[in-house]
């Protein structure tokens, strides 16, 4: 299976069938397939600068970049919600089926929230801080379907593990579902762009640009047997310009975006 259109409203999809929980994907147009048919794509709309507001710091560094799906519909992005299929009320002790994080392979950090009506988060599940099955959970109620956040603190191939488990009401025997690994394809922003000038001085001026939030490295060699980082810079404007002397002697400079 190829995958969602770009902007289809699917869930994480907690299911009970033949008195099992199951997790697999829902399509609202394509149906059900599972849970690692296809990577959910976090594109280039799903760009974001990590606030700066306290409330915030499990993202990381205010200012910084990070990615993310988000819980309004955005039309150039998937519309990931959570939801719970075929559990009748009074199935489960407390109604509740807990989601649990198991594990997250990738490049960087994943974390999911809500954001309220007055833009105040509530943090569900971070792998920051380590990850605790016990605490980064959702509990959903039979029915349920939600919209949260699914962020990513740098670009690349991440594998999520979830399981969900519940208590029958019933005999008080604990349900578990097979962990189920969720892929999501994290895509980089735009590569920085390194312009070079002439100052009056005759020294050099490097000029990036790139966008803000960016974390840039310039990296300078003489020869290409070595590449030395000489400066770093998290963009707070358009471009970070950079003079370098006029020592006489040839360079070579690249610049790369870092993560986190
Ligand atoms: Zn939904």
């Amino acid at each position: 299976m190829s995958g969602p259109a770009v902007a289809n409203h699917v869930h994480l999809q907690v299911a009970w069938r033949s008195n099992a929980l199951v997790l697999e994907i829902y399509d609202f147009e394509a149906g059900s397939s599972p849970a690692d048919a296809f990577p959910f794509v976090v594109g280039n709309a799903g760009i974001n600068l990590t606030p700066a507001a306290p409330a915030f710091a499990f993202l990381g560094e205010a200012g910084a970049t990070f990615f993310a799906l988000p819980q309004s519909e955005n039309p150039n992005l998937p519309f990931l919600g959570i939801g719970v299929d075929n559990v009748p009320n009074g199935t489960f002790s407390g109604n509740q089926v807990n989601l649990r994080l198991v594990s997250v392979e990738g490049p960087g950090h994943f974390a999911l929230y809500q954001v309220n009506a007055f833009g105040q988060p509530t943090l569900q599940m971070n792998s920051r801080d380590g990850i605790d099955s016990a605490m980064d959970r959702v509990v959903l109620a039979p029915g349920a379907h939600e919209h949260q956040n699914w962020a990513f603190s740098a670009p690349g191939e991440y594998e999520v593990t979830f399981v969900a488990d519940a208590v029958r009401q019933s005999t008080g025997q604990t349900f578990a579902s097979t962990p189920a690994i969720y892929r999501f394809r994290v895509l980089p922003p735009p590569a920085a762009r390194l312009e070079l000038n002439v100052s009056a001085g005759m020294d050099l001026n490097l000029i990036v640009q790139s966008r803000i939030g960016a974390r840039l490295q310039l990296l300078a060699t003489a020869d290409f047997a070595a590449w030395a980082t000489n400066a770093t810079h998290l963009l707070t404007d358009s471009s970070w310009q950079i003079n370098w002397p006029a020592t006489g002697s040839r360079h070579f400079w690249r610049v790369e975006e870092v993560f986190p």
